[in-house]
């Protein structure tokens, strides 16, 4: 498990964090790895549905919500209503699965929020006036339409949230050395555009973002982890997983 050091002192009351592959060896010896990844083609569903409900247990949630993801621009509300909004519930520690979104806000204590991630960057938003939180799955697609964005709007509208409160971070993704793009990828990111493949740095561009809505410079971290070269244990899609790991958030029950 990796968590953000900065929040564990400052929010206890967060259940905040992203797990790690437990792979003992780089050759996959040991422990079989912890995948969460219910919509990938990495471990077989009993074994990842196993996986959920030790994740659920570790966190002592009542409920951890998890949609498809499909790299688009939605995010959900949890209890929320209307039609694409139920309400959430417990249960024997399985994900509550829900429409297809990538982006959750919560303030209903006991309820953890999670995306899987291997490579995309797993964004925590975090209100500590409003206690209100949000976590995103960012790919370059959902950055470019804009999804960071849509999450601290929602906070906004629902709960009141000025962006100015907010603190973000930018969690265990691939690095700006390591993320190598076409050049669609830089236009769609609002880059200068390069005549080749070139690296970009995803989490960079999401924190510029962040801060051109209103974030505040020093609420707003990047973690130093890299699934593709860091020595966290992580899953790395370019690197060839199958696999995903959870970036959750939540507020203690
Ligand atoms: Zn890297």
């Amino acid at each position: 498990m990796v968590v953000h050091d900065g929040w564990v002192e400052a929010f206890p009351w967060l259940v905040q964090g992203t797990t790690t592959s437990g792979r003992v060896s780089p050759a996959g010896e040991g422990a079989p790895p912890f995948d969460l990844g219910l919509f990938s083609d990495g471990s077989a569903e009993a074994v990842v549905r196993r996986n959920w409900r030790t994740l659920a247990q570790h966190l002592d949630a009542t409920a951890v919500v998890h949609a498809p993801q499909p790299h688009g621009c939605v995010v959900r509300v949890w209890p929320g209503s209307g039609a694409t909004e139920d309400g959430v519930a417990g249960g024997d520690g399985a994900p509550q699965l829900v429409d297809p979104c990538d982006g959750h806000v919560t303030r209903q204590p006991g309820v953890v929020v999670a995306v899987t991630v291997a490579d995309c960057v797993p964004v925590s938003l975090v209100d500590p006036k409003q206690r209100v939180v949000a976590m995103v799955h960012a790919g370059w697609r959902s950055a470019a339409a804009g999804i960071l964005e849509l999450a601290l709007e929602t906070m906004t509208d629902r709960f009141g949230t000025r962006t100015d409160d907010v603190h973000v971070h930018l969690g265990p993704a691939i690095c700006g050395a390591c993320y190598e793009v076409g050049p669609e990828v830089h236009e769609a990111l609002g880059q200068q555009v390069p005549s080749g493949p070139e690296p970009i740095d995803l989490r960079g561009v999401l924190g510029r973002r962040a801060l051109e809505y209103g974030a505040v410079p020093d609420r707003t971290t990047v973690s130093g982890h890299c699934t593709l070269c860091g020595e966290a244990g992580l899953f790395s899609h370019r690197g060839g997983d199958a696999q995903r790991q959870v970036g959750f958030l939540g507020i203690r029950g």
